[in-house]
């Protein structure tokens, strides 16, 4: 390995990163992680911090997990490539689609289309959802639905139907026919409505309103996070997901349910949709399906939209959509592992107990410091804390501010992530207590050097 100086000085003069301004990237070295043991990453300097964003949402794991590494290592000696295209397969991608179908099962889901990760997935899955009209003749439906604060990654189907500027205004004009509504965001929403299930209740209007609006017969799918991810971390009213699920019901409209950090685990259940006990008629998934070990989604479909395609004779139902590394055996192989790893240690109970504990230690931090306005969670190992210089005014934290929350509580033992004036906290879902106390340990340090 390069030493440190090199790797400082060097990180971004040959290198652009993702989300970042490249002039920001030069002058302020990012952490460069080198070493990852357990649910703890060491950066390039030997400090060693408890790894409270979970990779990006997706190590649920830890980063030490033999049985993955072992799969890995494993297929590429045997068979590091073949693809899936028309006219072949592999033997590991088989296997886990077999899986797939026993772990999605309860969600309705048996036809698994393989990615290489999530923006991949959400572009495929919103193709399906156009072609799955076509087939069954009512080919003007072709719009698209999405809530405002969604992320459905950064291909262009998935930035049209993102709920965020930050990823949309540098590369617009988008994808035609995407249209979003208000999201059951309890804190700040143009409702001005501060009760969860009300507000529920008029963003299902709003949601039907925009359907009349546009004609139900030009709407091909509604997609939606069942907890709003990077957008600020934000779960809806119990009541939320289900009448989505009956509004798409009633008009004909494919609900698309991006699983990306919600599925396997996450939320305290193996899926979002089973969380709300909704069935969606496709789920987009990556991140924990292989953890972040290998590059890797899958969209899952359900019987009923599967059979749509299936039954076609007029050949409309030809999938023309697909990527080199679609079923890539390694990514299969690493799947498999993590599947089985995630289902022996039960990881969704963990991230259920040890999701209360963290959300009930943030609940007191926002008791002892003004500056935290919102805390949000409370399902699972994901949780955000948004960040206010006037609690009355809820005006959103500087970025300096913001900064130094981040850079103090790393000091003392926990990575966490900052997106605009939130604090978000995925962490892997094998984390112990002990390590939820330095999270809020390192956070109260964080907090308490702003105050
Ligand atoms: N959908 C959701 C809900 C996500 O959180 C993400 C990534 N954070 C994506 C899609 C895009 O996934 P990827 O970065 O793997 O393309």
């Amino acid at each position: 390995m390069k030493d440190a100086n090199f790797l400082k000085e060097n990180n971004a003069r040959h290198m652009w990163h993702p989300m970042a301004h490249p002039a920001d990237s030069l002058a302020n070295p990012p952490d460069i992680i080198v070493e990852g043991q357990g649910v703890e990453i060491v950066d390039v300097d030997g400090h060693r911090t408890v790894d409270a964003v979970g990779g990006l949402w997706n190590v649920n794991l830890g980063y030490s997990c033999q049985p993955v590494k072992d799969a890995i290592a494993a297929q590429l000696d045997r068979l590091p490539y073949y693809s899936t295209f028309r006219g072949t397969s592999n033997d590991a991608v088989i296997e886990l689609s077999w899986m797939l179908r026993d772990f999605f099962g309860p969600d309705g889901m048996a036809r698994a289309f393989f990615t290489s990760g999530g923006g991949d997935s959400v572009e495929i899955a919103l193709r399906l959802a156009r072609q799955y009209h076509k087939v069954r003749g009512e080919a003007g439906r072709v719009k698209y639905l999405s809530l405002k604060k969604g992320y459905h990654g950064t291909h262009t189907l998935g930035a049209s139907v993102n709920g965020n500027a930050n990823f949309r205004t540098q590369y617009e004009p988008l994808m035609p026919g995407c249209y979003h509504i208000p999201a059951p965001y309890t804190y700040r929403n143009p409702f001005n409505e501060t009760d969860p299930e009300r507000l529920a209740q008029l963003c299902l209007a709003a949601l039907e309103d925009e359907i009349r609006f546009q004609g139900a017969e030009t709407i091909a799918a509604f997609i939606m996070e069942p907890v709003l991810g990077a957008g600020g971390v934000i779960p809806p009213h119990e009541s939320f997901m289900p009448g989505v699920r009956e509004i798409c019901d009633r008009y004909g409209i494919l609900l698309v349910a991006d699983e990306v950090i919600t599925g396997f685990g996450r939320t305290g259940d193996w899926s979002g949709s089973r969380h709300w006990g909704v069935q969606p008629d496709m789920m987009c998934t990556a991140k924990a399906i292989t953890n972040g070990y290998f590059p890797f989604g899958a969209v899952m479909v359900s019987d009923a939209v599967a059979e749509v395609f299936e039954a076609d004779e007029s050949g409309r139902g030809a999938i023309g959509s697909g990527y080199t590394y679609s079923g890539h055996p390694v990514g299969a192989a690493a799947a498999i592992a993590c599947l089985k790893e995630t289902q022996a240690q039960v990881v969704k109970d963990n991230a259920a107990a040890r999701g209360a504990q963290l959300f009930a230690g943030l609940e007191k931090l926002k008791a002892k410091y003004d500056v935290i306005g919102d805390v949000r969670g409370g399902h699972g190992l994901m949780c955000a804390l948004e960040l206010v210089s006037d609690r009355e005014a809820k005006t959103p934290i500087d970025k300096g501010t913001i900064g130094q929350v981040h850079r103090v509580a790393y000091e003392h033992g926990a990575m966490v992530r900052v997106s605009g004036p939130n604090v978000i906290l995925s962490p892997p879902l094998v984390l112990e207590a002990g390590h939820v106390e330095t999270i809020l340990s390192a956070l109260d340090e964080g907090f308490a050097a702003v105050s």
